[in-house]
């Protein structure tokens, strides 16, 4: 089996980059998003989340309103994911276009330039020609990198997501968010502190851009509703009062994941991107994820399949060292 060189789903896409000079391959995720200036006067504004949630039947968009000045403001309570209505008022046009480049930019931002899958060929492997396309440079190790891609559409496009977007009507007033309903204040970093390990004396302090997490959400499995927090399987073992602090990480470095209450991309953050190049590859195991930081990349953690296919193609002499056998 060869490549494949995309997997188009409703839940979301992916394209699989061959390396080319001095680029690595990538296997992007694209998700199509459709943002919603959310009309705050309105009765879906006020109810506990009707918000079309992943795979429910299409039904109408939800209400929306841009003001061409203050005086057009429309006003009321919208209901954040805990149930509580908290005061809003409509967007200005020019916030919004501001607001939607820069959610674009921020979510793309947090989740790129972390993510390294290696082949590591135990069990099911690649030809020789599939692995070259991992060779973007001689001297590092044939890896892909994995990228997220924020495609904004408009509305009543054929999205992955259509999230609502509140804007407070108070700068800093709290609103719970969901996958499904922002507000204007979601692409601010803010800082979370890490509580569930009080009763172990160990205590820290994080922060990330709620945006990030929420679009997160969206990148389910096919059938499935949600893209979990980190560690929501394990807190649901728990008692109830203490489940709520778990599932964003039960330890503190697990705290410090995009889907917990930071922004490192951890194993599990890079879940979608490793279930997509299992598709895409002919390998089903042989991926590992290496934070980019933990990334080895000399000369001298370059494989020996990979210095052998390289001298094959008259790309080794050139990294040996004189008198060095490869
Ligand atoms: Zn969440």
């Amino acid at each position: 089996m060869a490549i494949r060189p995309f997997i188009l789903e409703p839940n979301y896409d992916s394209f699989f980059d061959r390396a080319r000079v001095g680029q690595p391959a990538q296997l992007r995720i694209r998700l199509k998003v459709t943002l919603i200036p959310l009309d705050p006067s309105t009765a879906w504004a006020r109810s506990s989340h009707a918000a079309k949630r992943p795979g429910s039947p299409r039904g109408p968009l939800p209400p929306s309103h841009l003001a061409a000045s203050e005086a057009d403001f429309k006003r009321g309570s919208v209901v954040d994911a805990g149930g509580q209505p908290v005061p809003c008022r409509s967007w200005l046009v020019g916030e919004w276009r501001e607001f939607t480049r820069r959610f674009k930019s921020i979510v793309e931002t947090v989740w790129n330039n972390q993510m390294v899958f290696l082949p590591t060929e135990n069990g099911d492997s690649l030809s020789d020609a599939d692995f070259r396309q991992l060779i973007g440079d001689p001297r590092v190790p044939a890896h892909v990198a994995g990228v997220l891609e924020i495609d904004l559409q408009p509305p009543g496009a054929d999205s992955h997501a259509i999230i609502e977007v509140a804007h407070l009507a108070n700068p800093g007033a709290t609103f719970r968010d969901r996958m499904t309903r922002i507000t204007d204040e979601s692409i601010q970093y803010g800082e979370h502190n890490f509580t569930a390990g009080r009763a172990r004396g160990i205590g820290g302090k994080t922060g990330q851009f709620a945006a990030a997490h929420e679009v997160g959400h969206w990148l389910r499995n096919p059938g499935s509703k949600v893209f979990d927090h980190i560690d929501r399987s394990y807190a649901r073992a728990l008692p109830r009062a203490q489940r709520d602090n778990a599932q964003y990480g039960r330890t503190l470095g697990r705290y410090y994941s995009i889907m917990g209450g930071g922004t490192v991309v951890t194993e599990h953050d890079a879940t979608p991107w490793l279930s997509r190049l299992r598709r895409q590859t002919p390998m089903q195991l042989g991926w590992m994820y290496v934070h980019r930081i933990n990334f080895r990349r000399g000369p001298d953690d370059v494989s020996a399949r990979q210095k052998m296919l390289l001298l094959a193609a008259g790309f080794m002499p050139k990294l040996l060292q004189p008198g060095q056998i490869p």
